[in-house]
């Protein structure tokens, strides 16, 4: 949940941000990818340019160095078809007059008016030579040269000329070979229209340049040499050109020889070095312009193999951080003449107008962000206050405040929104205002329903008191009777004077009465149940009279109805367990009776023994109780349901007798014992009950250990108790029980009178029941505990009920043992036993053995003669209901006569007529 929460708050974004960085972004990529298109598209373009303007130069060099170069080679086509048709006279071979060479030179004189070049010449076999300069590109200047010997070197002599080319003036003389000059022998060896070669031209009269020089041969119809024609042109008129091209004004354009050498170039610098006073050639890699430099050696790196370059090629090349293009073109002619053009433009020189339209293009980037992002501010704000008006309106009826109204704006979506939330919040409001109110009568109807159910409550709880009142009272009611009843038989059955069929009787009735208090018990129970209270109360006991005696009472039931009875003890039971032996009883009981009541034909087994498994304790062993019949048996689909209460599978009739509880108590207290009843069935043919029980064995037995042998009384000092019962049949069955054992009793009706009593006769042991008028028995108790005389006297608790008194509220309240009605007189002696260290004497001991006195009669303060005459004429005739009465009368009298009217009262429930007659005897 939180997890999610926190989620959703990284995930959701402010409006803000929503609207701005979209639109941002989009007018960012749509500015930026424009201008980075249009870069493109610039830096295409101009590269396109840049070659366009580089091919095109290079045509227009191209064409030029055609024209330009094939001048010489025109002139001296011309000269030599004059030589030829004998217009130039020198076919005869003989030295021509001076006159002669005069007139070529005036001829080249001419020719030179024409063309622009630097020298025109002719060379003859025999070493004349005629020509016509300008060295210095203005004034032509003629050579005349007669044939150099040795004895006459001074043979060149240069004249001025006149302005119809005469010569005037002998400016300078020299010396010319002309036989060896390469300008006669390269086109003889050549026996063709050559170039001869490109020198530089040094002369300190005049400024330094270069120059090409072409020549040819002449020959006659017969193949005779005639001469040799030259013409050199001035090359630094190329590089005049080449300035003179736009291109130059920001690039550089160059011609190279094959060789690397420098022909001409845009550059202002010369493509020569002037040394000494000489002019020298000069290597492009070596020019003084460091472009020109730069890209020539460049080109050398790039294009090695240069001269097999047969088309234009284009490369780029980095210059000092620089982009140049290039562009390289061959040039070439039939005279042998291979160059190559060379064009250049620095990449800046286009790309500045684009470099600065890409600024441009990215401050109108920045300028339209900045704009998006205030318009994005502007709009967003624009959106998001009416979207906050609604959401805080929102939140402010999430919160409960359901009175809001929201205003309204100028976007129409939004003003539909804050009209619709003010529905909704209008809806939400009568909403909750009908939710109040149907609340406010929906809390009154609770109150109403719930003072109902209270009522209905009080009733029930009314009426459930009433029933347990009622159930406790008649299970005191009951329990009272039977506890005569019970006490009575014991006491008949250990008369001597009871025969034995009498005893056989007595026995019966005491069973009926242990069977009746079975059935108070289970309607005790039932109401326990109900209220879950129902407790345990474990003690030793012998296993094996106890079951002897719980298998009497139903085998006695077996046999009147013609039924077998088996009961089947494991040899190797336990002596003595620890449990409560009446709860065990009770479910055997259940088990059996119901065993017997539903078998007609056959028999009932009921089989107890020992199952071997490995227990924590030694002390514990389980044990296997299993009944079975060969009864009615149950069908398959009510197996479940007979453990509810209330719930009989069988017939109606069979069940008339049964009220249905049985197995439910039953069931109830084996859980409460941790196990459970088991049962198989076939209907018809009889059912088998069993459950395992894990027992504590008990603990010391031997010392309470109870024996078939008969008590008679018991050793030492005669012990007082004293009888504290509101009921008198109570406390004469303890007396019944035990004076005769030599027990001094004492009785007394209530708490406070126990109280007084016992101060007043300090018995050795006290037996108190618990509810009585005036004091109770646990308050008595109290009361005598503080008294230090009292402290440690055994107090046996005794209520008429198990539901009366908690156990551990009586040991709280000092009573040192917990012994519950109807008296189990066995049970009782062990008490003493334990309680006062008693040393039983038993039936048939020798006399030895002192028994303690019981003939203390003599103690009892009789009444005057006259109050005894009616009770002896009763007791002579033998109407012991008229000696009880008188007994009762005589008590009355004065409470120091309570005594021997108890003694009276005695005596005649134990029918001892002759015991009355030796007390009266004693007062007569
Ligand atoms: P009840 O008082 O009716 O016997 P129980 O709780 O003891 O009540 O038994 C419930 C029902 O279980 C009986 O009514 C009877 O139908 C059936 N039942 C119990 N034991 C047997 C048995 N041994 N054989 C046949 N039916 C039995």
């Amino acid at each position: 949940m939180n997890k999610s929460l926190s989620l959703l708050k990284i995930r959701s974004l402010p409006l803000q941000l929503l609207l701005i960085v979209p639109f941002v972004l989009q007018i960012f990529g749509a500015v930026g990818l424009v201008g980075y298109v249009s870069f493109k598209n610039g830096e295409k373009a101009v590269q396109d340019l840049a070659k366009q303007l580089m091919e095109r130069t290079s045509s227009q060099v191209n064409s030029h160095l055609d024209s330009y170069l094939a001048i010489p080679h025109q002139l001296n086509q011309i000269n030599a078809s004059a030589i030829r048709m004998g217009l130039l006279n020198v076919r005869n071979g003989q030295d021509l007059t001076l006159n002669q060479r005069k007139t070529v030179g005036k001829f080249f004189w001419q020719q030179m008016q024409a063309y622009d070049v630097t020298y025109i010449s002719l060379s003859l076999p025999t070493g004349e030579f005629a020509g016509a300069a300008r060295y210095d590109g203005k004034t032509v200047t003629i050579d005349d040269v007669v044939t150099y010997t040795p004895s006459k070197p001074e043979n060149l002599t240069t004249y001025l000329t006149d302005q119809d080319g005469n010569p005037t003036k002998v400016t300078a003389t020299g010396t010319w070979d002309t036989l060896n000059e390469v300008v006669y022998t390269e086109p003889i060896k050549a026996g063709k229209s050559i170039w001869v070669r490109i020198y530089s031209f040094n002369d300190p009269a005049y400024p330094p340049y270069i120059a090409a020089s072409a020549g040819r041969p002449v020959y006659d119809a017969n193949g005779k040499l005639l001469a040799t024609v030259a013409v050199d042109i001035h090359l630094l008129k190329l590089s005049e050109f080449l300035r003179s091209l736009d291109i130059s004004r920001f690039g550089q354009v160059f011609i190279l020889e094959r060789n690397g050498m420098l022909v001409a170039n845009s550059a202002k610098q010369q493509p020569f070095v002037v040394f000494n006073k000489e002019t020298k050639r000069i290597k492009a890699t070596d020019s003084p312009n460091p472009v020109v430099s730069a890209l020539a050696k460049d080109i050398q790196k790039s294009l090695p193999n240069l001269h097999s370059l047969t088309h234009g090629e284009d490369l780029k090349i980095k210059l000092q951080g620089q982009l140049h293009y290039l562009h390289i073109t061959p040039w070439r002619d039939q005279y042998g003449l291979e160059w190559f053009i060379v064009t250049s433009v620095p990449e800046n020189t286009f790309m500045a107008q684009i470099n600065a339209n890409t600024r441009t293009t990215i401050l109108l980037c920045v300028g339209a962000l900045a704009v998006a992002i205030v318009v994005g501010i502007f709009t967003s704000r624009w959106l998001a206050i009416p979207i906050l008006r609604v959401n805080k309106a929102s939140q402010a009826v999430a919160a409960g405040d359901l009175d809001q109204i929201v205003t309204g704006g100028n976007i129409q979506e939004l003003n539909s929104l804050a009209n619709s939330f003010n529905q909704m919040a209008g809806k939400l409001r009568e909403s909750f205002t009908a939710l109040e109110t149907s609340k406010a009568e929906l809390e009154i109807r609770v109150v109403e329903r719930t003072a109902q159910l209270q009522q209905a409550k009080d009733i029930a709880e009314a009426a459930n008191r009433t029933k347990s009142e009622f159930l406790a009272n008649m299970n005191h009611e009951l329990r009272t009777p039977l506890n005569g009843i019970l006490g009575y038989a014991q006491i008949l059955q250990r008369d001597p004077a009871t025969n034995a069929k009498q005893l056989k009787g007595v026995n019966v009735i005491y069973q009926c009465a242990s069977h009746l208090l079975t059935l108070i018990n289970d309607i005790l129970d039932l109401s326990k149940l109900e209220v879950q209270k129902m407790d345990l109360y474990p003690q030793d006991f012998h296993l094996a009279n106890f079951l002897a005696s719980t298998v009497d009472i139903c085998r006695v039931k077996a046999e009147h109805k013609g039924v077998e009875f088996h009961y089947q003890p494991a040899a190797n039971l336990p002596t003595a367990i620890h449990a409560d032996d009446k709860r065990l009883r009770q479910v055997l009981l259940n088990l059996l009776s119901n065993a017997v009541k539903f078998t007609d034909v056959g028999k009932v087994t009921f089989r107890v023994e020992p199952v071997d498994v490995l227990m924590e304790s030694v002390h514990i062993r389980r044990i296997r109780f299993q009944i079975k019949d060969t009864g009615i048996g149950i069908p398959a689909d009510k197996l479940a349901t007979i453990f509810l209460p209330f719930e009989q599978a069988g017939k109606r009739e069979r069940n008339i007798e049964g009220t249905g509880l049985g197995l439910a108590i039953s069931q109830q207290i084996v859980e409460k014992m941790g196990s459970r009843i088991q049962v198989e069935s076939v209907l018809g043919q009889g059912s088998c009950f069993w459950f395992e029980v894990d027992l504590p064995l008990a603990s010391d037995w031997r010392l309470t250990q109870a024996t078939d042998e008969k008590v008679m009384g018991y050793q030492g000092d005669r012990r007082k108790i004293l009888v504290i019962d509101d009921h008198p049949e109570n406390r004469m069955v303890v007396v019944n029980m035990l004076e005769p054992l030599g027990f001094k009793l004492a009785e007394a009706n209530n708490g406070q009178a126990g109280l007084d009593t016992a101060l007043q006769m300090r018995p050795d042991l006290i037996i108190t029941d618990v509810h009585m008028s005036i004091m109770d028995g646990l308050e008595m108790t109290r009361r005598l505990r503080q008294l230090s005389d009292f402290a440690t006297i055994p107090i046996i608790v005794s209520p008429a009920t198990l539901s009366e008194v908690d156990m551990q509220q009586s040991l709280d309240a000092g009573c040192s043992s917990f012994f519950p009605k109807p008296l189990d007189f066995n049970g009782l002696l062990a008490e003493l036993q334990r309680l006062l260290q008693l040393q039983w004497v038993y039936e048939g001991l020798p006399e030895s053995c002192p028994i303690a006195n019981t003939d203390d009669d003599a103690d009892l303060l009789l009444p005057p003669l006259a109050e005894l005459t009616a009770l002896n004429t009763a007791i002579q005739g033998g109407f012991i209901g008229d000696v009880q009465q008188e007994a009762h009368r005589i008590k009355q009298l004065a409470p120091e006569y309570t005594a021997f009217a108890n003694r009276v009262l005695e005596l005649s429930q134990r029918f001892d007529d002759e015991a009355i007659l030796r007390l009266l005897k004693r007062a007569v």
